[in-house]
């Protein structure tokens, strides 16, 4: 039986291309297509993290392939692909807060310069867009810079962060951190100015940390030795290392997380319901998964102590200054809530995955695909 839409209408199969970040989202929304959908898709990136789709089900096999492709110096080999598409979804490819002060010319470019070429084809040939952009660019929050002890700090108004109404704060320029929230920030205004002047259909995604399995990479297992991961990633290589847990100036931030299924299925929404996602930007996050970088350490350990049979004392953190970590020009969103109007509203989208859920699930897999490769470089050393 056909599927209907949020509206009553048949989903008919449609050509999707994905571009980058083929190892963690692209691969999850690939699988995602390919599972829960009648739609084609096709991914283009250099990833590791995908072979599994190769195999398994021939009928819906048929559905994915992947191009190995460099995307913006390949434009022969990516024409054809962009050309049979009916949608085009954009993921970015530098995204790790590492980088974006170590490899700011990188970032900007591949968040903003690349960006622009793909805009202006899906705005002269009519294809629909949609952009994953990030909470980044919502950099910091109003209350962050009221007094400690302001009443108003406590006023969700000034912390909850609204996509038609919150501003965007970034730092100085010389706090390379905000290369990529302002680079995220000009690809969402031409976009959206893309829409108002040239009828460009758009959908444009803030992500608010997503996290799940396969995301990241371990340093000098499967990603570069220097390389820093994000905060799940990293804290889970610390316990699978026996390391102290690294807290960033103390690890006072707050974070929201949200599960990669959940956000697979906000994605999928958007792709089945033109007339609810074109035009508009979500925040897709989960509210309800706030917890400051301090307590999310002890809640790892404490997942992490359970499944080992091991007192939790055996782990420990450690604070260290945010300039030794990442190196200059590091600087931090002191708070991330979504608000969840917008895409309740339009797609009646909420997430379900816990803290504890997301914690658990990761963890597991982490143990399962790490733990003898952390053995075995923990030996070496
Ligand atoms: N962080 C930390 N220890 C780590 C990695 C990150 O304390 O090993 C902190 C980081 O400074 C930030 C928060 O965790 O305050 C989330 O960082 P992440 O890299 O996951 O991404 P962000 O949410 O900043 O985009």
């Amino acid at each position: 039986m056909a599927k209907l839409n949020l509206d009553g209408k048949e989903i008919k199969p449609l050509k999707i291309c994905v571009i980058g970040d083929g190892d963690f989202i692209g691969a999850c929304l690939c699988e995602k297509i390919i599972y829960d959908s009648p739609h084609q898709v096709t991914l283009m990136d250099e990833s590791h993290k995908i072979k599994h789709l190769f195999g398994g089900n021939a009928a819906r096999i048929d559905r994915f392939s992947y191009l190995n492709i460099d995307v913006p110096a390949d434009v022969a080999r990516l024409q054809p692909v962009l050309d049979a598409a009916d949608i085009l979804i954009n993921i970015p490819a530098v995204c790790l807060p590492a980088d974006y002060s170590t490899r700011t010319f990188d970032t900007i470019k591949s968040n903003f310069l690349d960006v622009v070429p793909l805009i202006e084809y899906c705005s002269e040939k009519n294809k629909r867009l949609i952009h994953l952009s990030s909470s980044e660019v919502y950099g910091k929050t109003t209350a962050g810079y009221l007094l400690k002890d302001d009443p108003l700090r406590k006023d969700p108004k000034f912390y909850v962060l609204k996509e038609d109404e919150s501003p965007c704060i970034l730092g100085s320029i010389d706090k390379r951190r905000w290369s990529y929230a302002c680079a995220q920030q000009l690809t969402e205004r031409l976009i959206s100015a893309e829409g108002d002047e040239h009828g460009l259909e758009y959908t444009i995604v803030r992500a608010f940390n997503w996290v799940g399995p396969r995301m990241d990479f371990i340093p000098g297992v499967d990603g570069p030795c220097n390389g820093v991961p994000t905060v799940l990633t990293s804290f889970s290589n610390s316990l699978l290392r026996r390391e102290p847990l690294k807290l960033v100036d103390g690890g006072y931030y707050l974070r929201t997380f949200c599960f990669i299924e959940d956000a697979m299925v906000a994605l999928l929404l958007m792709i089945d319901n033109p007339e609810r996602a074109n035009g508009q930007i979500f925040n897709v996050g989960n509210p309800n998964t706030e917890i400051s970088i301090k307590e999310l350490a002890n809640l790892m350990i404490r997942v992490h102590a359970k499944f080992n049979r091991e007192p939790r004392s055996n782990y420990s953190t450690v604070a260290v200054s945010s300039e030794v970590f990442y190196g200059k020009g590091y600087d931090d969103c002191d708070r991330r809530i979504p608000d969840m109007t917008i895409i309740n509203r339009q797609l009646g989208w909420k997430p379900k995955f816990t803290l504890q859920e997301i914690v658990e699930v990761f963890l597991i897999y982490q143990h399962k695909t790490y733990s003898k490769s952390e053995r075995s470089s923990n030996r070496a050393s």
